[in-house]
């Protein structure tokens, strides 16, 4: 029998992933986007590995923050009014996930993954020789307000039934451990699990790289549909011809859900859109990433300069984007580190694949036996997208992964 030909839709952090374990399992694989490898989402996240982030983003009590969300549009969490008809139904499905038996099931879920997340980030650094690309420093979440502080408790609380290890820091500790920030935070937790890439587009470039130099073969062309045989796909349809082949992994991010109703599923797929700003020059690097817990949006001290990124706002995938929330992400920085040098500013927003239960879709197709299915990361798409990869390779090959997919099913709504 000659070999299995895969075709992977989506060259994110999570398609390019999936793409090398399955290449290492001896499959012939084809991996198409429309763009060149890692220039979606997962080309400006914040590079944190947040292993300590079991939290759910629907948390209890979120119901009554709805109206809020939609009253600031510059708020860290905001709902565009002209895409609230299109998102009630995920909204809804959002709050449901935030009752607290849901949200303990869902933690359990998220930690069983994120425990396996770094192992295979390590595996990757090395795959595509740069070990050193990967920094095991943790993380500091940081706390202006006390009133912020007490209400992360409920975090915390979370975390410690997960056996997240943390330490609480107080003012004076928080200037000898993190210098570079100004003396206003009162509280702080350092996570030592969390870790960062210091190029996370990089990352997914050189992952490509290496993928083709091992006889892997790219494809840059948007897929528009599927030969659909008897028994599934025998044929990716794209704009400039057709792909053969006998199997179909979707790790398309936020734009799995039309790709993937063509393959027989119906998923509650929307985006949470981020925005970052990253100065190259900004003469302040913090040793490790942190965490604003005033504000909710990272620092992470890059090889392309200091990023702020983070926020959510719920706009859908055509709005146009609003750079006044990136300006925000600056007003916090420099209160939180003092002038800052912004020559050569960028500023970005990228589509977080989001799940209203904050859970991926990591599952072979209930209607198909030859589709699989990768995306709906949301926040941890860097986090676990090199673990999804590895364990869509397991799903293709009929071996066990060793963790209850059942939370990460397709048809689970
Ligand atoms: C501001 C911000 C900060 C973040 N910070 C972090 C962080 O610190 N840590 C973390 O773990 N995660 C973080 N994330 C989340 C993370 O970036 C995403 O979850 C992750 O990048 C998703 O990866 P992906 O491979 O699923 O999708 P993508 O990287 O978006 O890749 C999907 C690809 O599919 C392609 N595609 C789509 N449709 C088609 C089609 N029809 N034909 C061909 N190609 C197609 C696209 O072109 C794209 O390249 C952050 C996100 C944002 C926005």
């Amino acid at each position: 029998m000659s070999e299995q030909h895969i075709a992977v839709i989506g060259a994110g952090i999570v398609g390019v992933s999936a793409a090398l374990h399955l290449q290492r399992d001896g499959k012939r694989v084809t991996l198409i986007d429309e763009r060149n490898p890692g220039e979606g989402t997962s080309k400006g996240n914040a590079a944190v590995l947040a292993i300590d982030s079991c939290a759910p983003v629907a948390t209890p009590g979120v119901m009554w923050d709805v109206p809020k969300y939609l009253k600031d549009p510059l708020g860290p969490l905001a709902i565009r009014w002209s895409y609230l008809p299109k998102i009630a139904p995920w909204l809804l499905r959002f709050v449901a996930a935030s009752k607290p038996e849901r949200v303990e099931e869902i933690s359990i879920a998220l930690r069983s993954i994120l425990l396996q997340a770094t192992a295979v980030h390590r595996d990757l650094a090395r795959a595509i020789n740069e070990t050193s690309i990967l920094k095991e420093t943790g993380w500091l979440g940081v706390f202006e307000s006390d009133k912020k502080f007490e209400s992360y408790q409920w975090d915390l609380d979370l975390q410690k039934r997960r056996g997240v290890p943390f330490q609480v820091m107080k003012q004076e500790e928080i200037r000898q451990f993190e210098p570079s920030l100004q003396p206003i935070f009162r509280h702080a937790v350092y996570y030592p699990e969390n870790s960062y890439v210091l190029d996370n587009f990089r990352l997914v470039r050189e992952a490509a790289r290496v993928f083709a130099e091992n006889g892997g073969s790219i494809v840059k062309a948007r897929v528009t549909g599927f030969h659909i045989g008897e028994r599934g796909p025998t044929a990716v349809k794209t704009e400039t011809g057709s792909i053969a082949c006998d199997g179909v992994v979707v790790a398309a991010g936020a734009w799995s859900k039309a790709l993937t109703a063509m393959l027989g599923h119906k998923v509650p797929l929307d985006t949470e859109r981020g925005y970052h700003v990253t100065l190259p020059n900004a003469q302040k690097m913090p040793r490790m990433p942190l965490y604003s817990g005033d504000h909710s949006f990272a620092v992470t001290p890059l090889e392309v300069g200091l990023r702020f990124a983070g926020t959510v706002e719920l706009g859908g995938l055509d709005a146009a984007p609003n750079y006044d929330r990136a300006e925000i992400l600056m007003k916090h920085g420099r209160r939180m580190f003092g002038e800052l040098n912004e020559e050569g500013r960028s500023n970005w927003m990228g589509f977080r694949p989001s799940m209203p239960d904050s859970l991926p879709v990591i599952s072979q197709g209930r209607r198909y036996a030859n589709t699989w299915f990768a995306y709906g990361h949301g926040h941890l798409g860097l986090t676990l997208g090199p673990v999804t990869g590895k364990i869509v390779a397991d799903l293709v090959a009929g071996r066990e992964s060793g963790l209850d997919l059942k939370p990460f099913a397709i048809d689970r709504f």
